[in-house]
């Protein structure tokens, strides 16, 4: 008997076209609009793992009946859906990493506070050896969190890493980034320049979320207490905003905290959603900078999603031309 169609709910056919970046599970082949196909022809049956997203070529091609045919069965196109969805969420947690950008890119705000509860959600474990090291110097403790130091005295800012030896500061920056790098590898964060509209933020943003976002921020300075600061980080466009407070005794090097991360720059973020809220006609991500980092740039970001950008162009120019100029002072 044939089923009726029911509308495939907004929250499902997000997902859906997210996971497969919005390409053609079957094809690839890149921008090619794409559609929702059940995939056992059932068009009642609208649960996740019987959606694939498809070009339209490749949609008739799997309605086609011909004898014969290689055409796509609903096993082949099951595979198809599997294989496409897990290479495009690995893609997009590599292209994430500092190493998967420009040399010059580096995590130069790593959250102390933050990341070690993050970490024990998703299993992940600090670097043994350097814990190791850290811990017998007693800059850590045996879960990687910062032995509490007086911070020296200073007129400046002063963060985490002015507190030790600077070899020791060096280590323990190295035994963060390489954790933030492995939170992203564990977590797949969501890209959220991929999902920039309401709709979309609203179906696949929820509080918890880890998501990773690399656009122009506004770094707004706030009240110097005891050589440290909250800094609001903010960023808006299409009516969505995202607010972050990132405190400057996270940083690494006096260049994160007077330039990197000082007025209108271009950074990538990774950070945990608090809530997504509205606010007039605006749709309000608040959320917690787990790392910051400088150096990024949009035309070394090679992921599944960069075809489907367009928000962030307007900084990418400033940051291309920044990265140009390091890039001819740097030998
Ligand atoms: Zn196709």
């Amino acid at each position: 008997m044939k089923k009726d169609r029911v509308k495939i709910p907004t929250d499902l056919s997000n997902a859906v076209l997210y996971k497969a970046a919005k390409t053609c599970c079957v094809c690839r082949i890149p921008r090619a609009p794409v559609e929702i196909h059940h995939i056992d022809q059932d068009p009642s049956n609208n649960v996740e793992s019987n959606l694939i997203a498809v070009c339209r070529n490749c949609h008739d091609e799997a309605h086609t009946k011909r004898a014969l045919s290689q055409n796509l069965t609903p096993s082949r196109l099951l595979d198809f859906k599997e294989k496409w969805e897990r290479e495009v969420s690995t893609r997009a947690a590599q292209a994430m990493l500092p190493s998967g950008n420009l040399s010059q890119a580096i995590w130069t705000y790593v959250n102390h506070q933050r990341l070690p509860d993050v970490m024990a959600a998703l299993g992940v474990k600090f670097e043994p050896d350097i814990l190791t090291s850290l811990v017998a110097r007693g800059t850590t403790d045996p879960h990687g969190i910062p032995i509490f130091q007086k911070p020296p005295k200073s007129s400046f800012l002063t963060t985490i890493y002015d507190r030790f030896e600077w070899d020791e500061s060096r280590r323990l920056h190295a035994l963060y980034t390489r954790a933030v790098d492995d939170v992203i590898l564990a977590a797949h964060p969501l890209e959220l320049g991929a999902i920039w509209t309401k709709s979309e933020i609203k179906s696949l943003v929820e509080p918890g979320s880890l998501c990773f976002c690399m656009r122009g921020f506004r770094f707004q300075r706030g009240e110097e207490i005891s050589g440290e600061e909250d800094r609001v980080v903010y960023a808006k466009a299409k009516n969505i905003e995202i607010r972050l407070i990132a405190n400057t005794r996270h940083m690494y090097g006096s260049s994160a905290l007077y330039d990197s991360f000082s007025g209108n720059r271009f950074a990538a973020i990774l950070m945990l959603v608090k809530d997504v809220t509205t606010d007039g006609p605006n749709l309000v991500i608040r959320a917690t900078p787990l790392a910051m980092g400088a150096g990024f740039v949009h035309f070394a970001y090679h992921t599944p999603y960069s075809l489907r950008y367009g928000w962030a162009k307007g900084t990418d120019k400033s940051a291309t031309k920044r990265a140009g100029k390091v890039a001819t002072t740097q030998f």
